[in-house]
Parts: C-alpha cells; structure tokens; sequence
C-alpha cells in the first residue's frame, strides 16, 4: 500500500505544469498569507500522518517515523501559530480573510495523533459517577472497542458489524434471536439497568448542557439545510411516515426487523463474499470515472481488537498546489469486516463516497477539508444507494433482486438512522427522557416494532457515544442524498451502472470548495433550489405496501423470490471495466498520468 502511495505521489509531479495560479483561486491573493497557508498545509498533514500512524495502518510515512513526524509537527505547528498571529488585522483580500478564519477554526481540531474511535479511555471507567463529560464520552467509545469488538455468539467472538449484518442474514429465528442478544454486555456497558444516572443517561445530560452553551450537530444540520431546528423533527417525522404507511400494519420483534427488510441482502449474500467487496467497490467507482487505486487511497479493511469499531475515512494528505502542479489529496479507509455481504458492501461504497468527496476537493490550502457533516454523510450516500437498485446489482453482483425488496432493504436501514435522528433530537430537547421508553415509542410508532421497555437495544452505534446528536447528519442527510441523486440523475442520466463524467462532473459543480463554502448556498446552487423532502418521500413511496411477511424458519431461497441471473456476466465479480474515465475536468486530475512509473 505504501509503495502504491509513493509511486501516486511521484508520478503526480510528472505532470506537465498547467497553467495553475492566482488565477484559478488555488493560491492566496497575498504573498504573506500564502507563506502562512503553505505552513498550515504542512502542520495539517503532519496532524493527519500521525492519526494515520496511530490507528495501526503504518508505522512509516514518507520515510518517517512516528518521532519525526512528531518533532515536525509541535516544531511547525508553534511557527505557524505565531505567523497567524502576525497577519495584518485589515488590508487583505476578502477571500485571503475567509482563509485566514477557516486555518484558525480547522487548527482547533488537530489533536497531533491519537486513534480516532478507540480512545485510550477504558470501558468501566463509564460506571464512575465522578467522571468528568468528556471523559464519560471516552470511556463509552472504549466500549463499543472493548465489548462491541468480541460480542460472544455460538461460543466464538463477532463484532459488532458482522452481528448486525447477521441479523439480516440468519434464517432461524432462535439463532437471530441470539445475534441480538449477544449485544447486551454493550447495551449495558451503554446505558446500565436504564436507571436515571445510566452511562448514557449522565453523557447525554452532558451533551444537551454543552449544546445548550455551544449549539448542536441538529442545530447545525437545520442551518445547514436553511431550515429552523423545529422543521427538523417536522421533516425526520415526515420521513417516517411514509415509512409506516408503506410497511403494513403487523407488529413484528426488534431482534425480526432487519431480517424482515433484509429479504435482498439475503438473497444476495453468496454473490459478495468478503473478498469480493473491495474489488466490486473499484470497479463501479471506475465506472463513475474515479480510479480509487490510481489516487493511492489506503485501505485498512480487517478488524484488529484494539482498532475503531465502526468504518470511517479520514484524509492522510491534503491536496495542494506544489511548484504549479496539483498534488492530489490521498485518503484512507478504515473498516473491521469480518464478512461480506451486501449491507457490508454497501457501507464500503459510502466510505469510498467520501474519499471521492475530499479528493475532488481543488482549492487553496485553507480550503482542502471535510464540508459540513451533514454534506458529507449525505454525499456518501449518493453512489452507495445505487447497490440497492436491481440494474447495479445485475452489473456488479451478476445477479439482482425484485426493486421492492432491495428498495425496502436500503429504506430499512435508512429510517432507522431516521429514527435514530428523532431520538437523539428529544433526547436533547428533555434529556431527563427515558431513553428505552423514547426508543420504544418512536420505533413502535413508525417501524412497527414491538415496545421492549427492558432493553437498550438503540445502543448500537458508536456515533451515539462518540458525537451525541450527530445521527442526524445520515437520518436528515437521507434527504439530501436523494434530492442530489435525484438531480444527479436529471442533470446526467442515471448513474447505477456508471457514468464515466460522473466524478468530474460532481466535483466541477459540488465538491470542488471543500470547506469554503457552507452547504445551505452549494445546495442552493446545485439544485437551483432550497433542499425539500420531496425527493425522498418520493423515493419511500417507491415502496408498496408489504403483505405481512412470516418470519419464521425458512431458508433464503424458499422465501418465494428468485434470483435472476444476468446473462450479459457471469457470477462473480471479474468484470471488465467499462470506459476509461475522460480526463475533461480541468486537466489535471490524477489520471492525466502515465499508469506505469
Ligand atoms: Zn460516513
């Protein structure tokens, strides 16, 4: 991987000089500021480098060791501290001030290494009644790497990933039933007996006190759309409306709902097996017009004990303009999967969503990092859905499932982050709520599950402990997603397949800013309108009404569905790739490169 990487880094240098500068907004307008940009850049990806080191991908990077990048990074950073002291207070460019403010904002978030998700907090340290917010947050994080890392089923260890993915997958109710059972070490790890002071019950009284200082991820999300935090919940309750109008009136278990909704993912299993994911995830980012290997993105895909128990991306580089060239942004997954599958493979594709998303980032220094959460969550899911349309599935998989069964699968596991979202929305409205008794009433109401007072079973995602409120960035995001695929699909054509002008296009007319610009005004300016949930009302509606389904033990196969086999490939996943992407954006992406160097 590391050679992979230096090879992209080199080669990038081979490119003929274009004609980048002042011109095109990649530099600053000051020579004094950009002296100072320059810096940040270096202290941004010594801070990035050393999160990479730290999470256990490498232990080298560009020849340096962890010390060095050390010395480099707290010797840089203090100079760099010092020259954004010394910039002139006025007399500056409007854009070079906005620059300025974005380095001085992004800087409080370097930590200078340190694991992200797996802090160095120790699980029962969540019990201490005197531990302080931030460390009550640590600690339950160390959990879900603790506990949610080796849940104990059938006398062996899964985590936390492949125990959900079982949940969809296992045909035997006893058996499913014990999947999610073996989640109750970490649900009362999170939330003890569900008594008033619970973990959980202090950490969220906590975040609601900070957010009521400083404003919330939801608060945040409602600027981001243009909307007021009320017309949020307004919105999430929409959502789940139509949710429940569309999926019958049967109530049905908590421990039978992912395998209820989950008919394609099952159906599916056997056509993405584990060591297929990565090569399905390339071939169909090819076919958007994004060659992930070529940009030398790093994959550290296989779970370890100690490592963050959920999958996140994170830039290792920063993309900047080096002697009139562009150096490409390089970014890296992390993943623990133990299996394959198609909820797994979904997740994958959004993960490689937002490495497409901060590589096609081309701006000044200042402005090369993540928009909003809510833009990037959202964004991430623009090309993972399509793995839930019958056409991609034919392509990639070989096979497809009837549209109502991938669509009520994909729209499962999206109203789930939507009721996620309305819950962590009251929690912070009335954090003395019970959170069981909440869980049970929105998930009764509009899923149609049976009300279990007794368990925490809401406590499965680490997002809950780790960014309280911050759910809402993928059950509001959902809306986002499907207004961009929606206009995507209108501006382009449709996408499930490829589109080899896709990625450029995307980041010509949305992803280009990176921080710059905040996501009310991109999203204005890409549908030409104000964000509404009409698209993904209309995406919900997709779905017809379900016969109620028994979810007794029957196989896969039995369940009354076939399978289609494409006759265009064979099983598996060795396609050749379509159309070689076009390099016609700006001329001077990545793969303007010689492939052998
Ligand atoms: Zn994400």
């Amino acid at each position: 991987m590391k050679n992979l990487l230096i090879l992209s880094l080199a080669c990038s240098l081979l490119i003929s000089p274009k004609s980048l500068g002042a011109d095109t907004g990649l530099m600053a307008d000051s020579k004094r500021v950009s002296a100072v940009e320059y810096l940040y850049a270096e202290v941004s990806d010594a801070n990035s480098i050393l999160v990479t080191i730290d999470s256990g991908l490498l232990s080298t990077y560009q020849g340096k060791d962890r010390t060095a990048w050390q010395q480099f990074y707290r010797k840089k950073r203090a100079k760099l501290a010092k020259e954004l002291d010394r910039l002139p207070a006025s007399g500056l460019s409007a854009q070079d001030t906005r620059a300025i403010a974005a380095m001085r904002n992004q800087m409080k978030a370097f930590t200078g290494g340190g694991a992200l998700f797996s802090p160095a907090a120790k699980c029962q340290d969540a019990t201490r009644k005197d531990i302080a917010y931030r460390d009550l947050k640590s600690a339950l994080v160390a959990c879900f790497v603790e506990i949610g890392n080796s849940l104990s089923f059938e006398g062996g260890k899964i985590n936390r990933v492949s125990a959900l993915d079982l949940l969809h997958e296992t045909s035997n109710p006893g058996r499913r039933k014990a999947v999610f059972f073996a989640f109750v070490p970490l649900w009362q790890a999170i939330n003890g007996n569900n008594e008033p002071d619970s973990p959980y019950r202090r950490m969220i009284a906590g975040a609601a006190a900070e957010a009521a200082k400083n404003g919330s991820e939801i608060d945040n999300a409602a600027r981001d759309v243009g909307i007021d935090p009320a017309d949020v919940e307004r919105w999430l309750v929409q959502i789940l409306d139509a949710w429940r109008e569309s999926s019958g009136d049967a109530m049905i278990e908590p421990w039978d709902f992912r395998y209820q909704a989950g008919e394609a993912d099952r159906l599916l299993a056997t056509f993405v097996p584990r060591e297929s994911l990565q090569p399905i995830n390339q071939s169909y980012y090819r076919d958007l017009g994004a060659d992930l290997e070529h940009m030398g993105t790093l994959y550290d895909l296989s779970p370890r004990p100690e490592k963050a128990a959920l999958a996140y991306t994170e830039f290792v580089t920063h993309g900047r303009v080096v002697n009139g060239v562009w150096r490409p942004t390089v970014a890296r997954v992390s993943a623990p999967y133990e299996r394959g599958g198609l909820f797994v493979l979904n997740e994958l594709v959004h993960e490689n969503g937002h490495v497409v998303n901060i590589t096609a980032i081309r701006n000044r220094p200042a402005f090369v990092d993540w928009p909003s959460d809510l833009l990037a969550e959202a964004f991430a899911d623009v090309p993972s859905w399509s793995t839930y349309e019958p056409v991609w599935q034919r392509r990639y998989l070989g096979h497809e499932v009837p549209e109502q069964l991938s669509l009520r699968a994909l729209y499962s596991v999206v109203v789930l982050d939507v009721a996620w979202s309305l819950f962590e929305l009251r929690m912070f409205r009335a954090p003395l709520t019970d959170p069981n008794a909440l869980w049970a009433e929105i998930t009764s109401r509009y899923l149609h599950i049976a009300p279990h007072l007794e368990l925490s079973w809401w406590a499965v995602r680490v997002q809950l402990a780790d960014l309280p409120g911050y759910m809402v960035n993928y059950g509001l995001g959902a809306i986002l997603t499907a207004e961009m695929r929606q206009h995507i699909s209108q501006a382009l054509g449709a996408f499930d397949t490829g589109d080899s002008r896709w990625y450029g296009w995307l980041s010509e007319h949305l992803l280009r800013y990176g921080s710059e610009r905040d996501t009310r005004t991109l999203m204005q300016n890409f549908l030409g309108r104000a964000v509404s949930p009409q698209a993904l009302l209309e995406q919900i509606h997709r779905l017809k009404p379900a016969a109620p389904e028994a979810t007794g033990d029957h196989s896969a196969d039995s369940a009354g569905y076939s399978i289609f086999l494409s006759p265009e490939y064979p099983a598996g996943f060795s396609q050749p790739s379509s159309q070689r992407p076009q390099p016609a954006w700006h001329g001077y992406l990545l793969w303007d490169l010689p492939t052998q160097q």
